[in-house]
């Protein structure tokens, strides 16, 4: 089976770890650190706080652009749900605005219309690795006061006219899971340029602490541990390799599903480059996604869906007043995407097994 992720772990990932294991301390310190200043220098911004999660990570970067109970969060419905839990973590409201049918991200042209005086910040997700529409969300925030917690958990690497994810917004969130870009197993960081946020979530992780045993506000623990940090900082080395394999992939997909009728291969909107985290096809109205996908796996090739619901589908969302229709674009999108392998073991013979399977399998 060609698998729909499969991480890259070498001799140099063990070699780290089992360093990490001989110093005999375990915890956040030193490999920690390390990631956090080759991840900074690697984004160009001022600071990157290393957290145990994804998810961690945005719930730090909410907290500290000053989200609070009773204000509105603006994002998307078409994402992994911990774009949105957080938002609840923090006793907020997320208000959902549709996404754009060619790039699967949240439409820049609807966003202003769901603005309210409650409305703190927005999420723009760079879903699949590619960039939001950055310069109209840039232009949004600023007219309106809002703060930008960029979700570019999917996005390592990606840039918008040449300017890196991470540094796009006030905050950038990454995950470290183990079917990411790069990965730890699991993992998460915040990348911002201001001094007081990085200090507020330095805080956050580790209970609200300021001073030892001194707790100026409720927090968490989520510190990452230096097994997770020692993994992490070998895999940053080989971020471009890796997205460079991923998009060398998408591009001989690209070549050898084109003109294939039924699909519509992704395509990479102006100013940005593109890292796949997913490779993700469009399925024509008329084509049952359950049997292409079944025939896909039949034939070897591991697709997956992301998403298969779009967020207000969940219960825990739908009761804070959302229903299906509210968000066509994201209802339509949701029920006819399928992923396919283009991860960096991906190898040119898998990608002529899986154009092969995709041809035979469209036509039932
Ligand atoms: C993976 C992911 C997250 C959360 O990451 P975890 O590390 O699993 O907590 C958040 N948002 C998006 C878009 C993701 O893909």
């Amino acid at each position: 089976m060609i698998n729909i992720a499969a991480p890259v772990i070498d001799s140099e990932e063990r070699r780290a770890v089992n360093e990490v294991i001989e110093s005999g301390m375990l915890a956040q310190g030193p490999k920690v650190a390390e990631l956090e200043k080759n991840w900074a220098e690697y984004c160009g911004v001022k600071h990157a706080l290393a957290v145990n999660s994804g998810t961690a990570a945005i719930h730090c970067a909410l907290y500290a652009a000053g989200v609070k109970e009773g204000d509105e969060v603006i994002t998307t419905p078409y994402s992994f749900i911990a774009t949105i839990n957080p938002i609840l973590m923090l006793g907020a409201h997320p208000v959902l605005v549709d996404i754009d049918e060619e790039t699967f991200n949240i439409d820049v042209s609807k966003i202003e219309v769901a603005i309210t005086e409650k409305t703190k910040a927005i999420i723009p997700v760079d879903l699949y690795g590619q960039p939001c529409d950055w310069t109209e969300l840039q232009e949004i925030a600023e007219k309106h006061n809002l703060k930008i917690v960029e979700d570019a958990c999917q996005a390592i690497g990606a840039e918008y006219k040449g300017v890196k994810t991470g540094s796009l917004g006030d905050f950038g969130c990454f995950s470290l899971y183990a079917t990411k870009n790069i990965m730890c197993g699991e993992g998460g960081v915040v990348t911002t340029n201001s001094d007081e946020a990085a200090a507020a979530i330095r805080s956050f992780r580790q209970h609200g602490m300021v001073a030892p045993y001194e707790y100026a506000d409720l927090g968490y623990n989520y510190r990452m541990s230096d097994l997770h940090g020692a993994i992490a900082v070998e895999q940053l080395k080989k971020v471009e390799e890796f997205t460079k394999k991923r998009q060398e992939n998408a591009c001989k997909l690209n070549d050898g599903l084109a003109g294939i009728v039924g699909i519509k291969t992704p395509t990479v909107s102006d100013n940005r480059s593109h890292v796949y985290h997913q490779y993700t096809i469009l399925l024509d109205k008329n084509i049952q996604r359950d049997q292409f996908i079944t025939s896909l796996r039949d034939k070897g090739v591991g697709a997956g869906i992301y998403y298969p619901k779009p967020l207000h589908a969940y219960p825990h969302i739908a009761k804070l007043g959302y229903k299906i229709g509210d968000f066509p674009v994201a209802e339509d999108l949701a029920a006819r995407v399928v992923s396919l392998p283009v991860h960096p073991k991906v190898t040119d013979e898998d990608i002529e097994i899986i154009v092969a399977a995709v041809k035979e399998s469209i036509n039932g």
